[in-house]
């Protein structure tokens, strides 16, 4: 916490206002549109929310095919599968970690609607490139910006480039409400519809800036808005993003420099920041030379007191991924990524001292 949350909590419960879009999911989606530059921001309950009203409002219908990494958590892809597409699985680049922007066209077929880059680590995509490909093949782009919130990518913040984008407040994110998200969209003619779904699927926000005078059932959706009190936690922290992103980033800068002997000694491989990228300090990550030498290197951490994770088993590989998707082309840095990436402990509350134990012992460990 940053230290205003329980306050304004306390707030929301005198307000007398504890369902959704109350003052402080105001202040939260005001903080959003002006912050990342999107025609509207909803709030919902999560980034798995934000991505399953996005596929609606895409319109995706079974039989249609969505192009994403297969590196990647699994509700990019559940969010078109329980609307009945089939999630087509590309390569990713070796550098970023992020979809590998040559091999989308390919992957194209009469059946394509969306595109949905994944901001890894809170570094961008290459989105001119994504855009472009969508424009020239009238596809929709969805971002998963679950990670990428005051990330940029050429001084465009992320969530802000594709037709629609997603962001997660979970807990392991770097703006937080436990759990929580927001749907960004940066396309007009899906702003009615997307107060409609959220709304389980009637005409409520309306009702209550008074354009029509009783609210009734006029679309399909669920509940997606989060409480008030989830609110009231996030906004603290928005109050605080700027200070939260530049602690993280003083973080993951000293632990950037601790490696970078290590990896001139090619014992491991550092993340890698393309120029036109101002990331986030998400994640700090390494890639080990092999599995068995990161499985040694969990342990041996461990034995130290460091928890250190390995991330994403890829899609393509995983039970549901196999039977329900379809992996277009070689997946071979996808699979090395699965099996050597570790993350080390990042986050607001690791004190300095602490970080350079860890990085000290890291080294040690290599
Ligand atoms: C965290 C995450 C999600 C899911 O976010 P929730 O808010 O937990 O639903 C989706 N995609 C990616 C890439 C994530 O990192």
């Amino acid at each position: 916490m940053t230290g205003k949350e329980l306050w304004y909590i306390s707030q929301a419960h005198a307000s007398g206002h504890l369902a959704g879009d109350g003052q402080f999911t105001k202040k939260c989606s005001a903080w959003l549109e002006q912050r990342i530059g999107c025609q509207k921001a909803l709030l919902t309950q999560s980034c798995t929310a934000a991505l399953e009203m996005a596929a609606i409002l895409a319109d995706v219908q079974p039989g249609d095919e969505v192009i994403m990494p297969s590196y990647t958590f699994v509700s990019t892809a559940n969010a078109f599968v329980l609307r009945g597409a089939t999630p087509v699985f590309v390569d990713i680049r070796p550098d970023t970690l992020n979809i590998d922007e040559t091999k989308i066209e390919n992957a194209i077929t009469p059946r394509t609607k969306v595109i949905v880059p994944v901001h890894y680590a809170g570094v961008s995509c290459e989105m001119d490139t994504i855009m472009d490909i969508a424009r020239r093949h009238n596809l929709l782009v969805i971002e998963d910006a679950a990670q990428g919130i005051m990330s940029t990518y050429k001084g465009r913040p992320l969530g802000s480039i594709g037709h629609m984008a997603a962001l997660s407040f979970h807990e392991t994110k770097n703006i937080i409400s436990g759990e929580g998200g927001a749907l960004l969209i940066n396309d007009a003619r899906f702003v009615e519809r997307a107060e409609m779904i959220r709304e389980k699927g009637t005409n409520r926000s309306q009702f209550f800036r008074g354009q029509v005078d009783k609210y009734t059932w006029v679309d399909i959706g669920s509940s997606y808005l989060p409480g008030e009190i989830v609110a009231a936690f996030l906004w603290a922290q928005m109050e605080e993003a700027d200070a939260i992103n530049k602690r993280r980033l003083d973080i993951w800068a000293n632990y950037h420099q601790w490696f970078a002997s290590l990896e001139k000694a090619e014992r491991v491989r550092r993340p890698t920041l393309p120029r036109e990228c101002v990331h986030n300090a998400h994640m700090y990550y390494l890639i080990l030379p092999s599995l068995g030498l990161r499985t040694a290197f969990i342990e041996r951490l461990k034995a130290r007191g460091i928890h250190t994770v390995f991330h994403y088993i890829p899609l393509h590989s995983s039970p549901r991924g196999q039977s329900i998707g379809r992996a277009h082309g070689d997946m071979t840095h996808t699979n090395n990524t699965g099996e050597r990436l570790v993350r080390l402990p990042l986050w607001l509350g690791l004190e300095e001292q602490l970080a350079d134990v860890i990085a000290e012992v890291v080294a040690a460990a290599q």
